[in-house]
């Protein structure tokens, strides 16, 4: 009898014997290597394995993105059967939403409600968005006046062409939106991929590679090769007939890959950290700011590249401020994902653990005062107290760098000089995201306009969608994902001149 008849769908895709998906098939490693080990986050033990491909897989599945890309059906499709293929790429999101949301949480830790839950519907959104351009992928007529050509008897016309073979390297912190967020636009465009996931979180994008197949998607367009970022990312991010590389992570994992793109000058794109501050003028609403602090220093366990980790308070709210986070924060319910009413989840491994413990001791020998939290749960699982630290300065490392763990430092400003207060909010290397919190609205833009950081939120923190770029400034990234920006790092324009 299979024993896997009684589990969860998606447990028993998890403990399934898994291959890589090269060329819309399923195949071993070409080297013989062991499968790497995958853990549940929330008890520390293995629930399943994948492949450790190497560069010869990433050869194989980069030949076969190449071969999809230049024949056969995919280049011959019809912008309207693409639509149609994306579109049946979100209702597939929809019709298996369950097994994706428990796959996540199982996999990556994450709570099951809001992020677990949230996954599919925007897989379903992004794809269905990307959908909508297919058809509407335009490129322009343009004058030309170049004598002896007269304008009459001369044009040119813009094509927009896919720009190739993508390569897309995606980090674990919500692994299935992660790969839907390179593979839609991807599609969108007549790009063909090779996916690489991390390893901590891997088997949601092997997933994503089924439902590709279930869909029709032809053999090679979209290709998953799972494996080490030193080897396999790192074949991916070399390999001289990738054309593009998209890539969300770490700010030094993107500095690794803009210099193995060098080789053949494979177009980049960088979605990376942030230190993103909150800022809380004097007449802001109190309760909804603490509210919400609460979530944008401790969603995904703060493992999440829009953590709100540096707040900036105007001092005569700070005492309360730094009380009611604290309140909040220890009312967080702490668990497994699956659990009810958990807001926390387990970070993603041991080691992650124990570098944010790492960043908290430092943080306090630099005297930091620790208000609340901070302490490592005693029971399996690799849990940790939402942290919330008063009396930082800039010159701590808990202040300065990305910690990708659920740390918050409070801050207090008395003064309202804008440029002073944007001078604080851009004291960073990073620049992704922002929030103010006022109803002034002199102080709102005012802010917005002043601070370094490709998304700015007011009375509100991280509000994304799908239909708005997203993306940094300075060591947060190139490009925008989202929004109309994020086709072009996919496309490229060719000229053609005519004389009639
Ligand atoms: P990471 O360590 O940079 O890894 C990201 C991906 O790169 C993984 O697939 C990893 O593989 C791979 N990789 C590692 N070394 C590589 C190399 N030498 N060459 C090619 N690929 C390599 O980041 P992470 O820890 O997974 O994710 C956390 C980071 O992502 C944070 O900094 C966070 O801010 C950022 N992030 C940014 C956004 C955004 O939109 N801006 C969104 C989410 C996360 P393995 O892990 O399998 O080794
Ligand atoms: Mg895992």
């Amino acid at each position: 009898m299979d024993a896997t008849l009684d589990l969860h769908p998606a447990d028993a895709f998890i403990a399934r014997d898994h291959k890589l998906f090269i060329d819309g098939a399923w195949v071993d490693p070409r080297e013989a290597s062991d499968p790497i080990p995958v853990l549940n986050p929330a008890t520390g033990a293995v629930i399943g394995h994948v492949p450790d491909g190497g560069a010869r897989d990433v050869a194989a599945a980069v030949a076969a993105a190449r071969r999809a890309f230049e024949t056969g059906p995919w280049p011959a499709m019809s912008p309207s059967a693409r639509e149609k293929l994306l579109l049946d790429l979100a209702d597939l999101c929809e019709a298996e939403g369950e097994t994706i949301s428990h796959m996540e949480v199982r996999d990556n830790g994450m709570a099951m409600m809001p992020a677990g839950m949230l996954a599919p519907v925007m897989a379903a959104k992004t794809f269905r968005y990307y959908a909508g351009w297919v058809t509407k992928i335009a490129g322009s007529v343009l004058p030309v006046d170049q004598p002896p050509f007269s304008q009459s008897k001369a044009f040119a016309y813009v094509r927009k062409e896919p720009v190739g073979v993508c390569a897309a390297i995606t980090p674990w912190n919500y692994p299935f939106m992660m790969a839907v967020m390179k593979l839609a636009p991807a599609l969108a465009t007549g790009c063909t991929v090779v996916l690489k996931p991390a390893e901590l979180a891997p088997f949601s994008a092997l997933f994503l590679a089924e439902l590709c197949q279930r869909a029709g998607v032809p053999p090679g367009v979209v290709n998953v090769v799972t494996g080490y970022g030193e080897t396999a990312g790192a074949a991916l991010s070399a390999h001289p007939d990738v054309d593009k590389i998209a890539f969300t992570g770490s700010t030094e994992v993107g500095k690794i890959i803009v210099r193995a793109a060098a080789g053949n000058l494979k177009k980049v794109s960088l979605e990376l950290g942030g230190k993103n501050p909150f800022i809380v003028m004097k007449d802001a609403d109190l309760p909804l700011a603490v509210a919400t602090a609460a979530k944008a220093a401790f969603f995904l366990q703060g493992q999440n590249c829009q953590c709100g980790s540096r707040m900036y308070v105007h001092a005569s709210l700070f005492d309360r401020f730094v009380a009611d986070l604290s309140t909040a924060a220890q009312a967080m319910k702490i668990g497994d994902g699956f659990a009810p009413g958990v807001q926390i989840g387990p970070m993603i491994s041991a080691d992650q653990r124990a570098r944010v413990e790492g960043y908290i001791a430092a943080g306090e020998a630099a005297g930091a005062e620790r208000v609340s939290g901070g302490r490592a749960l005693a029971r399996p699982g690799f849990f940790l107290e939402p942290t919330v630290f008063a009396r930082t300065t800039h010159a701590m490392s808990i202040v300065r760098e990305e910690i990708f763990g659920p740390v918050a430092s409070v801050m207090p400003f008395d003064t309202d000089d804008l440029d002073a207060i944007a001078a604080l909010a851009n004291d960073t290397t990073y620049g992704l995201i922002a929030s103010v919190w006022t109803k002034d609205l002199s102080n709102a833009i005012g802010l917005s306009h002043r601070i370094k950081a490709g998304n700015v939120a007011v009375n509100n923190h991280g509000m994304t969608d799908i239909t708005v770029p997203f993306g940094g400034y300075r060591q947060s990234g190139w490009g925008r994902e989202f929004g109309p920006e994020s086709l072009e790092p996919y496309l490229q324009a060719k000229t053609v001149t005519l004389v009639t």
